[in-house]
């Protein structure tokens, strides 16, 4: 018989998300009057349509497809040339940093990209990710074999796990024993935070003295609103030499369902052959990609190109700052209510210390009886995400008001 990836069976079999539907059913169940008051400020999807600019040039797109002459085939796996140009020039150049077009990869997403570079990368890593974090660095690791079984607060052997908690700010302390590969996402999901440029400095300066990788996920870079918040970890000096950055068109145009993302290996960026040689992480990235992926479509390539386009760099602004109002809205409602929140001003993500020392469960169990909202427990995002619950601004505003009428009437402490 056929074997299987025995890795699979140390996963936390998809938890989180499935148990919350589970309490909302039930909720709904029991309370018949309530089921239909339900918002559900849990999930990180967008709610928005797409930008027009985006619809438009993703029309004439299927138009070219339509006839002959104009007709696209399998593009190149990396991505049409006219995309990472566009990409380069605003996401970088604009901002002084030193990227060029060939090394842009264009991908259907940074969630596959993050789980996929794990192929060029050896299973002898020592791996440190945040705590809390984006649950996909943690699992695609352990399907890799990268990890060891997981303890009863869920932490799987073999990770170095860095706290983020209210005590050190959201900013994680340097490691004290050597790791070789650093995953770090800013604007963060799901605490809120950001990352200063002195933070990036420091975590630059220790992967070259480390020799370590930085996995760098920027998501969320749309969503800054602080001034002097670098955008990149290429705006931090040295960090060719050691980071790779994953982006996304998901958050800042709505592409969750059309799927458009680019990854950034540097040329010059290496890792450790087993033979003891420095071998250049792009072409390995080059030769995954043209091995595993066919490409994006034409047709949402042309789509994200125009994003950069005038209008459609004015309309995903005007996106952005609709969700960072529904989170301002959640922050000061949740504030007047008395109690103590994070994020949500450079991030479409409130993070909320749990009032009266409940758990991160006990309070998602009080918001959902009590005004009918659902949140996301923190501790589904790490043990260190214990006493906290992320809520969303990914709502229309008429949810997002009404919600927050409810916590002021039904919560204030
Ligand atoms: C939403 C999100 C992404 C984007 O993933 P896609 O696959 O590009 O949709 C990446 N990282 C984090 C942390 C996210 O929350």
């Amino acid at each position: 018989m056929a074997t299987i990836n025995d890795n699979f069976l140390k996963l936390q079999a998809g938890y989180l998300f499935p148990e919350i539907g589970r309490r909302v059913d039930e909720f709904a169940k029991a309370n018949p009057d309530a089921a239909a008051k339900i918002i559900k400020l849990g999930i990180g999807d967008v709610t928005e349509p797409l930008p027009e600019a985006c619809v438009v040039a993703m029309h004439k797109a299927v138009d070219d497809l339509s006839s002959r002459d104009s007709f696209h085939g399998y593009g190149p796996s990396e991505g049409y040339d006219w995309l990472r140009e566009v990409i380069v020039e605003h996401d970088y150049r604009a901002r002084g940093c030193d990227i060029s077009a060939d090394e842009v990869f264009i991908s259907d997403g940074s969630k596959c990209d993050s789980a996929g570079i794990l192929d060029i990368l050896g299973g002898d890593n020592i791996i440190a990710v945040t705590d809390p974090v984006y649950p996909v660095y943690v699992d695609t690791n352990v399907m890799a074999g990268n990890t060891g079984g997981a303890d009863g607060d869920g932490r799987y052997g073999g990770l170095v796990y860095l706290p983020v908690t209210a005590e050190n700010n959201f900013t994680p302390a340097l490691p004290t024993s050597k790791v070789d590969v650093i995953y770090l996402c800013y604007p963060n999901n799901p605490t809120g935070s950001v990352a200063t440029k002195q933070t990036l400095q420091k975590w630059v300066d220790y992967a070259k003295v480390h020799g370590s990788l930085i996995l760098f996920d920027a998501a969320y870079e749309a969503y800054i609103t602080e001034p002097g918040i670098p955008r990149s970890i290429y705006e931090i000096p040295g960090a060719r030499e050691v980071a790779i950055e994953f982006r996304s068109f998901s958050k800042n145009a709505g592409f969750t369902g059309t799927r458009c993302a680019f990854t950034v290996v540097p040329k010059g960026l290496t890792g450790r052959a087993a033979d003891g040689s420095d071998v250049e992480l792009h072409g390995l990235w080059q030769r995954r990609q043209s091995t595993k992926f066919n490409g994006v479509s034409y047709i949402v390539q042309r789509g994200a190109e125009a994003v950069y386009s005038e209008a459609g760099q004015q309309q995903i602004a005007g996106l952005v700052s609709f969700y960072l109002e529904n989170a301002r809205i959640i922050r000061e409602a949740l504030e007047r209510a008395g109690m103590t929140v994070f994020g949500g001003v450079s991030a479409p993500y409130v993070w909320i210390k749990t009032p009266a020392g409940q758990s991160s469960w006990e309070f998602f169990d009080t918001l959902l009886r009590d005004t009918h909202i659902v949140g996301t427990p923190g501790s589904g995002f790490g043990a260190a995400g214990e006493g906290y619950l992320r809520l969303s601004a990914f709502n229309s505003r008429e949810n997002v008001e009404e919600a927050m009428r409810r916590i002021g009437a039904v919560l204030a402490v």
